[in-house]
């Protein structure tokens, strides 16, 4: 092993090549090239093998990550494809859009001192060579099992847990609102940090190895909660969180103030080539016209980016704290700063200002004042610093919370939390009704795909010991 691995000493850090700004500006293609065989060689071979390996520890699926690095420095890709993949459900996905910088490569231990290994790359790498190559099956369970999964959410969260109990021989149905497959990773998140047909290929996967969808099917509208409780012999509620945060200051009513979200599904869509008059009409094209994003984090930034793209004037984005204090990724800050995105720190929105709609915002610089209780800054308006910016179209993008699920479900026995997530037993997955159990953002709250598909594959395996438990009761009847 030694002569291979432990080259972080001499071998400097590279990551996948990034198409120029100039370049990436003009289409919604993924902006880091693929690493060629020679380099995802010598990039895994940087690892230093440590004992305690601190890039695990702080995966949230703890991915076995210094012996699939191992493998791939050996050139035993195959081998490295089935250990990368018998932890993760979708690593290539992760691979592309996880903030490693805060989890795996922040914390892997080369980076004092040296730079860090490039772990997500290589583990994109390996999940895209082994579909090229074949390597990746359907899925096979080994026998059949008469048990009913319904799953509320096409998401990552319901699709891992799909994955899950399919591989054990459940009967599993998806149930969703969209027409396509993959929640957030379909809709939300642009394909310039996800190619959509990455998110195509699985969904073609799962279906050919059993997993049958239902879409265009709102539970609680369309079907209610009820009926797929009866039809179910246990249900997963992977539902994620879409009630956008308002912004309460005057003028935001008016027309030309559009929710990040909504415009992100408009876009996505239009790359996915289908009709969106809500796009041509001009209201979610930012073609032409000076933008600002409210917020800071990952919607913002994917907001900001997706309006450089489409062609707008200019595009600012708004954060009332500052860039070390902001929730979204770094790396995808200084993306989007090479993209052309104006970032105006530590500033409000004070007033939206227009007659038939918004033509400009007035904002109040900001200052950070002491810790409050959680230990985050507070932040204080500086009397006297309002400014105005011009603006034809502002996107709010101030973060989600949870639709009110008892409500959607007309069922008055689901719990919540006190942040109107769904209440749920940490160990089992299980709400307070029987036989439902719930994963993903639903449960808590905004968060990763990474926690989604951690959360969707626990949630299977205790939906596993559920019917385990029930056949037991009824052989002791
Ligand atoms: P979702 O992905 O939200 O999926 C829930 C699904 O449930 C949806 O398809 C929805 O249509 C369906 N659904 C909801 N209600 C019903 C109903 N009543 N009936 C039927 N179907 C229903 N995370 C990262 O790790 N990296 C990133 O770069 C990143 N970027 C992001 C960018 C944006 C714009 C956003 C909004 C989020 C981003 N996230 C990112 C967060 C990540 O996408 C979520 O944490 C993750 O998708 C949550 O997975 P989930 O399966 O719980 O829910
Ligand atoms: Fe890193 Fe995410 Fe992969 Fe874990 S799943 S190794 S955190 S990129
Ligand atoms: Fe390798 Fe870094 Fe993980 Fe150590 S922390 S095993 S060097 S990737």
């Amino acid at each position: 092993m030694a002569e291979r691995m432990l080259q972080f000493t001499h071998l400097p850090q590279q990551t996948p090549e990034k198409r120029e700004a100039l370049e990436r500006r003009a289409d919604f293609e993924e902006i880091y090239k693929r690493f060629d065989v020679q380099s995802a060689k010598a990039q895994a071979s940087r690892c230093s093998q440590c004992g305690i390996p601190f890039c695990s520890i702080h995966c949230p699926l703890s991915n076995n990550i210094p012996d699939w690095l191992k493998l791939t420095a050996e050139g035993r890709l195959e081998e490295a494809y089935e250990l990368s993949s018998a932890t993760n459900t979708f690593p290539e996905i992760c691979g592309r859009i996880c903030p490693q910088d805060r989890l795996c490569e922040g914390n892997c231990v080369i980076e004092k001192g040296f730079e860090s290994v490039t772990i997500g790359a290589v583990e994109r790498y390996i999940t895209d060579t082994a579909f090229e190559q074949g390597w990746v099956k359907p899925i096979q369970p080994r026998h059949e099992r008469a048990e009913s999964v319904g799953i509320i959410g096409a998401g990552p969260a319901g699709l891992a847990a799909a994955e899950a109990l399919r591989q054990q021989g459940y009967q599993v149905t998806v149930y969703d609102r969209h027409d396509r497959v993959g929640g957030l990773l379909i809709y939300g998140i642009p394909g310039f940090k996800l190619e959509k047909d990455i998110v195509l290929r699985r969904w073609k996967w799962l279906e050919e190895g059993g997993v049958k969808f239902v879409l265009n099917a709102d539970i609680g509208g369309k079907i209610s909660f009820a009926a797929l409780r009866a039809q179910h012999g246990a249900v997963l509620v992977a539902t994620g969180v879409y009630k956008p945060r308002e912004i309460a200051a005057p003028g935001s009513g008016l027309p030309g103030i559009v929710p990040a979200l909504d415009y992100l599904i408009t876009s996505n869509r239009k790359s996915l080539g289908d009709a969106v008059p809500e796009f041509d009409s001009g209201k979610f094209n930012a073609a032409g016209k000076n933008v600002v994003v409210i917020g800071g984090g990952d919607t913002a930034m994917d907001c900001v980016r997706t309006a450089i793209r489409q062609g707008a004037k200019s595009v600012t984005c708004l954060y009332r704290r500052d860039k070390q204090n902001m929730p979204g990724s770094l790396r995808e800050v200084a993306n989007a700063e090479d993209e052309g995105v104006i970032f105006s720190w530590l500033a409000a929105p004070e007033a939206f200002l227009g007659d038939i709609g918004v033509t400009a915002v007035r904002a109040i610089k900001m200052h950070l004042g002491l810790p409050d209780a959680s230990g985050r800054q507070s932040v204080e308006a500086i009397e006297g610093s309002s400014f105005t910016l011009p603006a034809d179209l502002v996107i709010k993008a101030l973060g989600f919370d949870p639709e009110d699920m008892p409500g959607a479900f007309n069922d008055p026995f689901l719990k919540l939390t006190a942040w109107g997530t769904l209440k749920t037993n940490p160990k089992t997955f299980e709400t307070s009704l029987p036989g439902v159990f719930a994963a993903g953002d639903i449960v808590r709250g905004a968060s990763l795909v990474v926690w989604a598909i951690r959360d969707g594959r626990d949630a299977a395996a205790s939906i596993q010991q559920y019917f385990k438990a029930q056949s037991l009761s009824q052989a002791a009847e």
